[in-house]
Order: structure tokens, then sequence, then C-alpha cells
């Protein structure tokens, strides 16, 4: 065999870099594993190779996870159905993506307690949109998807307008 031309070689560069569209990152403290992940969730997330390194009591930060495709989807529900290691688990600042997949996706959260999302809000006196983090134990004590939590502007004091329809966006809660 002949040693790779330096187009091939760059192109074995680039099919890696796409390999890692999924990081995390790993912090233990106080008898938790608390992993954040950022990027996108597809056929080349890499999830067993994240799933082999969890034990004990689990934390999954979400916040950064942009994108899941279909392929991601089912890796991603083999994965959190999985986990030989892990005593308990859960999953906080789920993003808009992920709280999206958790209305749709009958068995998306496996055994996970869902601990935090973000949820879509607008303030129609500064015209902007805005993310804001919805706690389940704080802000749905008795889980009805109905009760849209109050926000306020940080800019301007006013009441911030859910921008979804709750029925929807909320649902995942009554099965929490
Ligand atoms: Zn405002």
């Amino acid at each position: 065999m002949s040693s790779p031309t330096p187009r091939q070689a760059e192109h074995v560069t680039t099919t890696l870099r796409r390999r890692t569209a999924l990081d995390w990152s790993f912090d233990r403290r106080s008898g938790l594993v608390y992993v954040s992940l950022k990027g996108e969730i597809d056929e080349n997330a890499r999830l067993g190779e994240l799933a082999r390194r969890l034990d004990g009591k689990v934390v999954l930060d979400l916040a950064d996870v942009r994108r899941i495709n279909s392929a991601g989807v089912r890796e991603w529900v083999n994965f959190i159905r999985e986990l030989p290691k892990v005593e308990e688990i859960s999953l906080a600042r789920c993003s808009p993506t992920i709280t999206n997949q958790l209305n749709m996706i009958f068995n998306f959260r496996g055994k996970a307690r869902v601990e935090s999302f973000y949820a879509p809000y607008v303030c129609e006196h500064c015209d902007v949109e805005v993310d804001r983090l919805v706690n389940v134990e704080e802000h749905f004590p008795d889980r009805d998807p109905a009760k849209v939590p109050s926000f306020r502007c940080e800019h301007c004091g006013a009441e911030l307008t859910f921008d979804d329809i709750p029925e929807r966006y909320f649902s995942f809660i009554l099965q929490l």
C-alpha cells in the first residue's frame, strides 16, 4: 500500500473532527458525578464510551446540547436505559432541544429524574426572547402543565410571556 497523499490525510482529519460533535466534561464533587454535555447528539456521539465512565450518583447537565437527530435519539434511549453502574441519575438544565424530546419520546428520560429545564419566554416590552430555567420541584410542585411559571424581565421588570403552548411544552411534567 502506498502512503496517503496530503489530500487523503486532510480528509481523515476532517472525519475525526466530525466524530467529536458531542463533547463532555466531568466534575466529581461531594459524592456526585457532574457531567456537562455540549454539542450535538447524533450517530457519532460515542454515548457508549460515556456510559462506561458513569457510576454512582450522576447529574447530566444538558444546557449546551443544541441538536439531536433521529439516530441520536435512538443512541440516547439505549444509553439512558443501560447504565449498569449508576445508582441515581438526573437531568439538569435541559435545553429546549432536550425538553422537546422529553415531550415527544416516551422513554427519553429512562429512569432519570428531571431536575430542571429551560423554557422559552419573551419580554413584549423589550422585544427580546429569553430562555428561563424552570426547576421542577420549585415551579411545578403539583405537576400541573397549565400552571405556567412566571418570571420577570431582567431589564425592565415586566412579567415575561411564555412563548410556547403550555400543554405541549410542559406535558412531560405529568409523567414525573
Ligand atoms: Zn423587558
